[in-house]
């Protein structure tokens, strides 16, 4: 039985360069393997970018209203499904994937954020969470170079906690920062719960 994959890490963990390495392995020996992108990521339009700079052009850019089932009926002989920034798949196209693996038996390797600037699951990976058969972190480094698992957002070189999950093309950037700097540069400074729960303290 096909299994689902979820392959998650921070920014620069080096998600993209390991999607484009994926489906050229198995496209280079004749294979097919079905690239896929969540329309929601705008950067790069029809292809997906990597921060060194690797590109290649996605087969099918997914609308949240999309099927992912009535897609791959117009393939024969897919190998597998390889999807970037899974993090924007909505919960039924996550759902959609355990149908394809289990019963079209068909491999889906998803790469993605898990958790936001704020240190949230997003919505498509809180449901990979639950229903992959594989989980795998790739690992991004902190400025102080241990493991970041969290995205600090910075707006203007500085760190910020309040404003929308997701904002590609505006103007922010985002750190890799590990559990440590990610309480001590974003949540104490800037986030009223965790000011209230020192205070009691
Ligand atoms: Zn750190």
């Amino acid at each position: 039985m096909a299994k689902l994959y979820f392959n998650y890490g921070a920014m620069s963990a080096g998600k993209t360069i390991e999607v484009i390495e994926t489906a050229y392995k198995y496209n280079s020996r004749g294979m097919k393997a079905l690239l896929i992108k969540p329309s929601i990521d705008t950067k790069g339009n029809d292809s997906v970018t990597s921060r060194i700079g690797m590109s290649k052009e996605v087969d099918i850019v997914l609308k949240p209203d999309d099927s992912l089932i009535d897609y791959i009926k117009n393939y024969e002989n897919l190998t597998c499904l390889v999807i970037d920034e899974a993090q924007f798949l909505t919960e039924k196209q996550v759902y959609e994937l355990v149908i394809i693996t289990k019963n079209f038996d068909i491999p889906a390797i998803c790469y993605g954020l898990k958790v936001d600037f704020k240190g949230n699951l997003f919505k498509g990976s809180e449901a990979l969470i639950r229903y992959a058969d594989s989980l795998n972190e790739l690992v991004a480094i902190c400025d102080c170079g241990k493991k970041a698992r969290f995205n600090a957002r910075k707006v203007n070189g500085e760190y910020v906690y309040d404003g929308e999950q997701v904002l590609i093309g505006a103007d922010e950037s985002y750190d890799p920062l590990c559990e440590t700097c990610f309480l001590n540069k974003v949540l104490i400074p800037h986030s009223k719960e965790f000011q209230k729960i020192l205070k009691r303290g």
